[in-house]
């Protein structure tokens, strides 16, 4: 498959990162690439186009497939942040990391009652990200029609954790 291929050509693989043991994907070489990043944005969306009616991204990396997803679509965006960035009343979700906790929130006023999301993300893992990402949706009455990531480590778990909402990523790596 093409943007498989791509993958395999550009995303860089870093030893040791953030961590001793962790085996981190970079996604920046593919972002930088021009046939990459229309590769990947086509094909993160493409289950799902017709049944959404805006995009949400998480910060940061989500970020940049959100925008060029939403205006390839013709549709919005719609920014999840880490807390303490949003300036106006927020909705918060708390995730659990490996050590500790975060915190994702979105305005409470963004997100139309009803409206249907696609949610996108550079990396699915534990599914902790995503995951409160989707219950912040949820909570402004809005629908996740689905999750879209650019790569899925099977090994942790995060697509049991995303309780049977549509995940759709683009390769899986060990
Ligand atoms: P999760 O919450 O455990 O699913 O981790 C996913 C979040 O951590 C995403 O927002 C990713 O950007 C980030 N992440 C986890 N592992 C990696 C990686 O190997 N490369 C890049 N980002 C990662």
């Amino acid at each position: 498959h093409p943007v498989e291929d791509i993958l395999d050509r550009l995303c860089a693989t870093v030893a040791d990162y953030p961590a001793p043991g962790v085996s981190f994907k970079d996604l920046t070489p593919v972002f930088a690439d021009a046939e990459g990043l229309r590769a990947v944005v086509d094909a993160i969306v493409e289950p799902f186009v017709g049944h959404f009616d805006l995009i949400a991204g998480i910060e940061a990396r989500g970020f940049l497939l959100a925008a060029a997803a939403a205006y390839a679509t013709g549709t919005g965006v719609l920014t999840i942040r880490k807390a303490g960035k949003l300036p106006r009343e927020t909705y918060a979700e708390e995730y659990a990391l490996e050590y500790g906790a975060a915190t994702l929130e979105i305005h409470t006023t963004d997100l139309a009652p009803g409206a249907r999301v696609l949610i996108l993300d550079d990396v699915l893992a534990t599914g902790g990200t995503v995951g409160a990402a989707a219950r912040l949706v949820e909570r402004c009455g809005a629908h996740v029609v689905g999750i879209g990531v650019v790569l899925e480590l099977p090994a942790l778990g995060g697509r049991a954790a995303l309780a049977g909402r549509p995940v759709h990523s683009l390769q899986r790596v060990d």
